[in-house]
């Protein structure tokens, strides 16, 4: 129903921005509602006295005539002349039917009403100007108040008719109002609508590493200080692991940089589907390099999560022939827990974590790859279990 009606005021919308649409949707409403507004003062004109009223009838079906004119100007794409006629229209109005009928019907509040509201179909109007158009409209409002009385006026309304068309002009000045501010309501609602999925897309988009589909740096980055903020009032563990693609670089050249994304690619899902709470998140820390944050995880679950990774990445059996026959592709992980709060704590951030976690990987590398090495976040020793032999280069 709504989508019908709109479709009268559409006329010449089409291919513009947003901003450029309500303003034109506007100058056309505006347009329409005047004219029909019309409409009920030139039945009582023509059937109540014709030859009294037939001055200010005419003069109205003019007026009629160029409200209707907007839609054309707007259709034909003339929307700053359409905006001026509809405003010049309008004060001409004003003043040409109270020059006829005087004040006391009331007309000339509709017609500065409409007046008032047609101010929002100028762009970036300066305060200045705006305070002089408006100063412009009421000086125009009080002249004829002034000037066209009952007594001083052609054609005045009888009683109780100027009571009825005071009380349709005021209806009609108080309706304008009403169906300005719903539209007006509406498209705010709209926009803020769109503003919110936007922004939300934003968000989403500079959280994301493209490749991966995974959180980026900068996500990785905020989780970690709210997880270390959380360690500070929960007295729970929080782990981190760091893992890096072996022998990336031999990978890349032998399969070109095509086969290197699309490896990263398989890592990353295959992570992922390792990865079962929801609390935990996995990032692409960079290059070919990754990152998990592990909310209440002690160490025991670290290094099991650790293990499967590295595990489950050399079953995967991406071939690395870069590394000679049957290599395949494996990882190396750095693993490092913060098990309670201690009294240096606030002395760290999160990346004090990942700073161990980045040097139990460092030992992972210099041990021969494809293992998982731990540090604890105190300055405990490096563990160093032995290496793992299993898809190794071979010489
Ligand atoms: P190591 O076992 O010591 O980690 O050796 P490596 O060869 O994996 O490490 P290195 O740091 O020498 O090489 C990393 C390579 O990863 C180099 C770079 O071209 C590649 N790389 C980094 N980011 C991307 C990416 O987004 N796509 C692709 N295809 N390659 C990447
Ligand atoms: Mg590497
Ligand atoms: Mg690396």
């Amino acid at each position: 129903m709504i989508n019908t009606i709109k479709q009268f005021w559409s006329p010449g919308t089409s291919n513009h921005p947003l901003g450029g649409r309500r303003r034109i949707a506007l100058c056309n409403q505006v347009g329409i509602f005047a004219c029909l507004a019309t409409l009920p003062y030139q039945l009582f004109y023509y059937f109540y006295d014709f030859t009294v009223y037939c001055g200010v009838f005419f003069a109205n079906l003019i007026f009629m005539t160029l409200y209707l004119s907007v839609l054309l100007l707007n259709y034909l794409r003339r929307h700053n002349t359409a905006s001026h006629v509809l405003l010049i229209n309008t004060c001409t109005q004003l003043f040409v039917v109270t020059f006829f009928i005087g004040t006391e019907a009331g007309v000339n509040l509709f017609y500065f009403t409409l007046a008032s509201i047609l101010i929002f179909l100028y762009q970036r109007l300066r305060i200045r100007t705006y305070t002089a158009i408006m100063a412009a409209f009421g000086v125009q409002y009080g002249l004829t108040h002034r000037l066209f009385t009952a007594e001083t006026v052609m054609a005045p309304v009888p009683s109780p008719w100027r009571d009825v068309m005071y009380g349709v002009s005021v209806t009609g000045a108080l309706t304008l109002s009403g169906i300005f501010l719903y539209l007006l309501r509406q498209q705010i609602d709209h926009v803020e609508g769109e503003l919110t999925l936007n922004n939300r897309y934003l968000e989403m988009l500079s959280n994301t590493d493209p490749l991966t589909g995974l959180a980026n740096r900068r996500a990785l980055d905020v989780a970690l200080e709210r997880e270390w903020a959380r360690l500070a009032r929960r007295q729970l563990a929080l782990s981190v692991i760091m893992f890096d693609v072996d022998h990336f670089k031999p990978f890349n050249d032998h399969y070109g940089h095509d086969g290197g994304d699309r490896c990263l690619q398989q890592i990353a899902r295959t992570a992922k589907g390792m990865i079962s709470r929801a609390s935990d998140l996995l990032a692409r820390y960079g290059g070919e390099e990754f990152a998990v944050v592990l909310p209440d995880t002690d160490e025991a679950g670290a290094r099991l999560l650790a293990e499967q990774l590295c595990t489950g990445i050399e079953a995967l059996e991406i071939p690395n022939v870069a590394l000679g026959t049957g290599g395949v592709v494996t990882i190396s992980v750095g693993v490092s827990t913060i098990r309670h709060v201690t009294s240096d704590l606030p002395e760290y951030g999160g990346d004090h974590l990942l700073k161990c976690a980045d040097e139990a990987l460092y030992q992972a590398k210099s041990n021969g790859r494809n293992q998982v090495v731990y540090r604890a976040h105190d300055n405990m020793p490096i563990e160093t279990p032995p290496p793992r032999k299993d898809h190794q280069p071979t010489p």
